[in-house]
């Protein structure tokens, strides 16, 4: 199937937006204005929204922070009767309603979670078309019971959030996506519009064919976000390198931070918690009633950190995360692209850290070949450990290979630890040769295979016990790697096992030569790598003391900074009292617009981004009351 062209200009009728179109953009924007307080659309949105208002459907792939919501609750509100929204996690419903509620729409969700008496009131609701939107799970949407009930409301559209969930070649299918196919049928001239973060070819594909969108305009994105800085950093003490980086550049700020086990999750976040830093556990073996009450905390709380497996994040539309971390290597781009895109929705400056090394390598690589599965879905997962491990080695800027790898070109992005600091690179290709050789004569002469340390031990002469017995200071490899270091070895290691011209097999990822050995061994390959950066070398590079203080009053002056404190102090006791978290209040962005504006009426801070006419009233007093004299 081919798709239709990326961000196709909007159709007009002979060439000119018909006069219904002018004004529902007109009404769309007043919309904007007087209900969310923005004052201009963001890249897709004002089409988007056309599109779907007019009562067409569209299929939307847009990065994490780039708007997806308003793609459908502003049409909800042109449009006669009620917005439907599919969305895959029940614990968060109730957030998005609360969201929707505090900017003064009327809203609802239908889940498990409600007694038959709430669940009726809202079906009342619904058929008294007293709701501009109602959120519920795919499995709840295809019963027959509501189905019927559906049929004889008046809809507006029908939204289908995370629609990669369809997808199940992707990270996170969910069977249940499945059966909104029948949606077409069940709902013919109700427009449909699927949206999603995901941006690979093959998604964006299956999610067309599987939700029945053939007649749907497509609207593809740029996927950079250019507020989060990606770093990646060598593995020495992994915890230690996130504590450094907290405490110099996000202290009191939320994150998050991904472990691979379910055991590191819990012992980091202990980790953490003892050195004073509030953290919190999730993953999937924690009972529900924890995994709620954290995920609760780290939305409700300024400054939490919440140590997960990837079972965390999905639908979390927390907009002032400010950094993600990783401590082990994700098993694709994909992943990472969607992990790290939790960072920074709100638009402020943000850091996406990893630290990887060489067991993270071997690891997968084993977890892979370990695993059950067929033969092809095995290939396909070397072939994504493949592309996340030439992010991890590249001496490139590494926007430009994560763009790439979503099919955008870009140009080196000057926020990343690559352009910051670009790395030294020298010439391997002779340390390659002996790192082969011995693996080759090991094999050959004695029989044996080892992992790196033990082939580090032969290249640099050192005795053991082992060595000893087998003779290893008769081969004519003892010894010959003795110009650099072990530390350096492990360097060269991995990143030759990223290009595949080492490989580590079985159980105890022992060494063997990779696909791409021969020329190098026949010398008609030269090999270029990278010397591992030391941590402080890659950090950032502003202006900023490493003071801590959150990342996203960055671009204030020092004065403006404690003002900036004063409103988060204030919206802290506003969210505990109502019960909310804080960014449903005011986000860090409109806080950060207020202390620019410097407002001293009611009529200025209405001009202020974020703040719309129901938050105006309700806050507006107090915060000019809150906000310390300008100097
Ligand atoms: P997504 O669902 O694509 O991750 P959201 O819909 O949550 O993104 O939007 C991210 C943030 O950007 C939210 O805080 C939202 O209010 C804000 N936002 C969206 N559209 C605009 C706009 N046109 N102008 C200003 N802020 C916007
Ligand atoms: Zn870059």
């Amino acid at each position: 199937m081919s798709m239709p062209p990326a961000s196709a200009p909007v159709p007009t009728v002979d060439g000119a937006a018909t006069g219904a179109s002018q004004d529902r953009s007109q009404e769309a924007l007043a919309i904007l204005s007087r209900v969310f307080g923005y004052d201009a659309f963001r890249g897709d949105q004002a089409a988007i929204i056309e599109q779907v208002a007019s009562g067409g459907d569209a299929v939307v792939l847009m990065p994490t922070g780039g708007g997806k919501s308003l793609c459908y609750q502003i049409p909800a509100l042109l449009r006669e009767g009620t917005g439907i929204v599919v969305s895959p996690l029940i614990a968060l419903m109730a957030d998005q309603v609360a969201a929707l509620e505090a900017v003064g729409l009327r809203a609802a969700y239908l889940n498990s979670t409600l007694d038959l008496h709430e669940a009726q009131a809202v079906e009342q609701q619904l058929l008294a078309g007293e709701l501009d939107l109602l959120y519920m799970a795919p499995e709840r949407l295809v019963l027959p019971r509501t189905v019927q009930l559906l049929q004889r409301a008046q809809l507006a559209l029908i939204a289908i959030d995370e629609a990669h969930c369809v997808s199940q070649w992707g990270h996170d299918f969910r069977p249940d996506y499945l059966g909104l196919s029948m949606l077409a049928d069940a709902f013919p001239g109700v427009p449909r519009i699927a949206l999603t973060a995901t941006a690979t070819e093959q998604t964006h594909r299956e999610l067309t064919e599987r939700l029945r969108l053939e007649q749907a305009r497509h609207f593809v994105a740029s996927f950079d976000r250019p507020n989060i800085q990606y770093r990646i950093e060598p593995k020495a003490s992994p915890r230690e390198q996130l504590l450094r980086l907290i405490a110099a550049e996000h202290e009191g700020d939320s994150g998050i931070v991904y472990c691979l086990s379910r055991k590191s999750v819990e012992t980091t976040a202990q980790w953490l918690a003892d050195r004073g830093i509030p953290a919190l556990p999730y993953h999937a073996g924690l009972p529900p009633e924890v995994r709620q009450d954290h995920q609760e905390r780290f939305l409700r709380a300024d400054g939490l950190i919440m140590v997960a497996t990837i079972a965390f994040g999905m639908g979390i539309d927390k907009p002032d995360v400010r950094f993600v971390a990783h401590l082990d290597l994700p098993k694709s781009i994909e992943g990472y692209y969607q992990e790290t895109g939790r960072a920074g929705r709100d638009g402020l400056p943000s850091t996406a850290w990893m630290a990887y090394g060489l067991g993270d390598v071997v690891s997968q690589r084993k977890f892979i070949e370990s695993g059950e599965g067929s033969e092809q879905y095995k290939r396909s997962s070397r072939a994504h450990l493949d592309a996340m491990l030439a992010l991890c080695e590249t001496v490139s800027c590494r926007r430009v290979q994560l763009l790439r790898y979503f099919g955008q070109d870009s140009s080196p992005c000057g926020n990343c630890d690559t352009c910051l600091a670009p790395p030294q690179t020298w010439d391997a290709t002779v340390a390659a040769q002996k790192l082969l050789s011995a693996v080759i004569r090991l094999d050959r002469e004695r029989g044996q295979r080892f992992g790196a340390g033990q082939v580090i031990d032969v290249l640099l002469g050192r005795e053991s016990e082992r060595s000893l017995t087998s003779r290893h200071h008769e081969l004519s490899v003892w010894g010959i790697g003795e110009e650099l270091s072990e530390k350096q070895w492990r360097t060269a290691i991995r990143q030759l096992l990223a290009r595949g011209v080492l490989e580590a097999v079985g159980d105890f990822g022992v060494l063997v030569p990779g696909e791409r050995s021969g020329p190098v061994l026949r010398g008609e390959e030269t090999i270029e790598l990278a010397l591992d950066r030391s941590p402080q070398r890659a950090a950032r590079r502003t202006g900023r003391s490493a003071s801590g203080a959150s990342r996203a009053a960055e671009t204030l002056e020092p004065v403006q900074r404690e003002r900036f404190e004063a409103l988060r102090a204030w919206r802290t006791s506003v969210a505990k009292e109502k019960q909310i978290p804080p960014y449903m209040v005011f986000s860090d962005a409109t806080l950060v617009g207020i202390v620019e504006t410097a407002p001293t009426s009611m009529q200025q801070l209405g001009t202020v981004s974020g703040v719309g006419a129901k938050k105006l009233a309700e806050y507006g007093e107090a915060v000019l009351e809150a906000l310390p004299e300008a100097p």
